[in-house]
């Protein structure tokens, strides 16, 4: 008999993931971090093989920038980008582990960072955010794409603008309710004392851009 596959309705698995795999909040910023460190560190295999492309590693880092004013936070890395196709692939079926695969091509690597195995962790964002925009320019690419979500409802993807190769995700800060406060994912003090909690370890610069007040 033939075997069927199972469908997930991913509002609920959103739902779920959201209210229990993760307990603690906090933990989208790591996450997302991680996401950025694998986009780097492909940029830099690439670099390895490609001689096209000069590696500088200066020139790679992973930025945090909070807009108070704005309600929005800001993760931007110098990483390998992601094609239009890419967005579409990666960012739109919940819970496919894109790293993983990429871990299985190159076994014969260090194995460090098994983080988001589960390949749930880019969604962790919208536990804090209802808006999350990622603008992103591939390698070898002269084109940018947005990808745009407010959660369970789908996404859109758009022709965007973008100057360098890398990705741009821009979380759009839940507003505070009587129950749950989000104004901490704002605050200078708070992100950094989590990205020392977490991030402690990714090896490259971690910068950080905060305004407003
Ligand atoms: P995982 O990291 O386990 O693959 P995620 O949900 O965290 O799962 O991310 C899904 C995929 O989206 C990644 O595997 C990667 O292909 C892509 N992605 C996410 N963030 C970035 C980024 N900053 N740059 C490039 N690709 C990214
Ligand atoms: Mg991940």
């Amino acid at each position: 008999m033939a075997k069927k596959q199972f469908k997930a309705e991913s509002k609920r698995l959103l739902e779920m993931m959201i209210n229990s795999i993760y307990t603690q909040r906090e933990i989208f910023l790591r996450e997302l971090i991680s996401n950025a460190s694998d986009a780097v560190d492909k940029i830099y295999y690439r670099a390895l093989t490609d001689e096209q492309l000069v590696f500088n590693k200066e020139d790679y880092y992973i930025k945090v920038t909070a807009d108070k004013a704005n309600r929005t936070l800001t993760i931007s890395d110098t990483g390998i980008g992601m094609t239009k196709e890419d967005l579409e692939n990666n960012l739109g079926i919940i819970a496919k582990s894109g790293s993983l695969a990429f871990k299985k091509e190159n076994e014969a690597q260090d194995g460090h960072n098994i983080i988001g195995q589960f390949g749930v962790g880019f969604y962790s964002a919208f536990m804090v955010a209802d808006v999350v925009t990622v603008t992103s320019r591939a390698v070898g690419s002269e084109e940018a794409y947005k990808w745009e979500s407010t959660g369970a409802e789908g996404y859109t993807i758009e022709a965007a603008e973008k100057a360098t190769v890398g990705t741009e995700i821009v979380l759009k800060i839940k507003p505070n309710t009587e129950d749950d406060q989000y104004d901490e994912f704002l605050e200078q003090y708070r992100l950094k004392a989590i990205i020392k909690k977490y991030s402690d370890f990714i090896r490259y610069p971690i910068k950080m851009d905060i305004s407003g007040s």
